[in-house]
């Protein structure tokens, strides 16, 4: 694809290994402790920069900064100026969006392509509730027991956030949790993977650019054990939002009990993909295919069990191996890359260990399945984009989170049946349907179990539309107006006479 920028230039002039500090209480500080972690480019193994390996003291700081904020200037910003500070920041991303999409590839993997147009959506989630920061309101109730009654509420910030995102998108998930706590009048500690630190610092740059108040918004690097469990049961925050892993997320809505802080969690998932006998095959495969492919794999909605009608099984599956195999895989920061690597060693040895236990457990192996080498890969953590087929539901390549290139195909003879195995598993993330029959779409798409069901299409995110889980993949909802009623408290005035 051509660019109007060279992003291979642009990357030269962002990271040289130095000191990244981190953003508290509007200072640029380091660890408290002084120890620093490694940024590593996840397709060169190359050292991006350091960065604090910020602890618990340093939490405690950055919270006591967010509640000093939050009752002090903070509190005085109208909802108008609310909006007008988020309008800001959007016009700043949309100048800076060429960095923002390069660091992001530099930091974690995803291609230049990807990363830049992300865009929409995330400016889109900016200026969405820059729009909602006015709309913002209470009711009047005419009371239903007997008397005269009327009854008012309004709605308030819930108060200091702790959002704790992961490393597959830090831009997006950034902005997923800044944006609804700037509307609402919150303010926020934001700590991030600390497999990709660096693009949050970026933003909290342009967070002081746009006149945010000192305190509203902090990141603070470091380890989930570390500076993340500190976030999660520290007493004086009211609210945590969490997107990770399901085993993480089980351990925030523990630690949150402490003050019975708001907990939400966007969470991990085995989202399934049904293709029906009448789908448009042409269609179809390349958007199942990248369904999981996109990220290497590395995508919580990633639709990595394909059931397919038993009629077109075959020739389904041999197309999408075939589309597998012409995937450009390379360093993100090349223009021509479709496919990145993954985050690091330990994730490309896990993929590596569901590829055997594929093979191991009977699955055909179709496509892919192998470590790629050579000058390109060296450096970095590159698998192959694999397809297995002849999988059951019993494999644990069908009922485990990969989070990595491997797709697991099988056969369907009746729509029950498909909708029976797609539920059958303890995430319910997202899904995706392929039919050409409208009815059978709706038909299928309720009786599914998940908290987005696409149709002819994958990967759909609106920043007015509620996203989020059901069962073991999370609670709450991200984007929409929904969302907001989660940073909200709602008080209840009573007018007796
Ligand atoms: P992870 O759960 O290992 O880490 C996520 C974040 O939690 C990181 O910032 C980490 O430092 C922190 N953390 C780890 N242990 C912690 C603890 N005990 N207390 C507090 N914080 C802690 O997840 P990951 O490997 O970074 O990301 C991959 C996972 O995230 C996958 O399961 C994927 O499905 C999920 N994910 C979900 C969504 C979604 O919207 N549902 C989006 C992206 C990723």
């Amino acid at each position: 694809m051509t660019l109007s920028f060279d992003p291979r230039a642009k990357a030269t002039t962002l990271y040289h290994g130095e000191f990244r500090p981190m953003f508290i209480g509007g200072k640029w500080v380091a660890a408290q402790s002084g120890q620093e972690m490694q940024a590593l480019n996840p397709a060169t193994g190359e050292v991006l920069a350091t960065v604090p390996r910020g602890s618990a003291a340093d939490i405690d700081a950055a919270v006591k900064a967010a509640r000093a904020a939050f009752e002090g200037p903070w509190s005085k910003f109208s909802p108008y100026e609310r909006q007008c500070v988020l309008l800001r920041i959007a016009d700043l991303f949309e100048t800076h969006w060429e960095e923002l999409s390069v660091s992001d590839t530099l930091d974690m993997g995803l291609p230049i392509t990807r990363t830049l147009a992300n865009r929409r959506r995330v400016i889109g989630m900016l200026r969405f509730y820059a729009g909602m920061a006015t709309a913002l309101h209470g009711e009047s109730i005419d009371n239903s027991i007997p008397g005269e009654i009327v009854s008012f509420t309004r709605r308030e910030a819930v108060g200091v956030v702790g959002a704790i995102i992961p490393w597959n998108a830090p831009t997006a998930a950034s902005i997923w949790k800044i944006a609804p706590a700037l509307a609402t009048g919150c303010t926020i500690v934001l700590k991030p993977s600390e497999d990709a630190s660096l693009t949050p610092l970026l933003i909290a740059r342009l967070m002081q650019e746009a006149g945010v108040p000192d305190g509203v918004v902090n990141i603070v690097t470091g380890t989930g054990a570390e500076a993340g469990a500190r976030l999660a049961e520290h007493p004086d925050v009211n609210k945590i939002v969490f997107t990770g892993s399901t085993l993480t997320g089980q351990a925030i809505a523990r630690a949150g009990v402490t003050n019975l802080k708001r907990v939400s969690l966007e969470l991990g998932g085995k989202s399934p993909i049904i293709v029906c006998r009448d789908a448009d095959i042409d269609k179809a495969v390349p958007v199942a295919a990248m369904a999981v492919f996109v990220h290497s794999g590395q995508i919580c909605i990633a639709g990595s069990r394909l059931f397919v009608a038993r009629e077109i099984h075959d020739e389904f599956v041999r197309r999408v191996a075939e589309y597998a195999g012409r995937l450009r895989i390379g360093h993100g920061i090349d223009s021509e890359t479709e496919i990145g690597p993954l985050i690091n060693a330990r994730q490309a040895g896990k993929v590596e260990g569901y590829i055997k236990a594929g093979s191991d457990e009977g699955a055909q192996l179709v496509t892919g399945g192998s470590r790629l080498t050579g000058e390109l890969y060296d450096g970095g953590n590159f698998i192959a984009p694999t397809v297995f087929g002849a999988v059951s539901d019993k494999m644990t390549i069908a009922r485990e989170e990969i989070f990595g290139p491997v797709i697991s195909a099988m056969p369907f003879d009746t729509l029950d049946e498909a909708v029976a195995r797609a539920n059958a598993t303890p995430y319910g993330l997202a899904a995706g349907i392929f039919t050409t029959h409208l009815g059978t779409a709706h038909k299928l798409a309720r009786r599914i179990k998940a908290g987005s069901v696409w149709v002819n299409m994958y990967h759909a995110i609106d920043p007015a539309v509620p996203f989020g889980g059901m069962k073991m993949s999370g609670y709450g909802r991200e984007g929409g107006i929904e969302h907001l009623h989660e940073y909200l408290e709602t008080q209840v005035g009573l007018d007796p006479d």
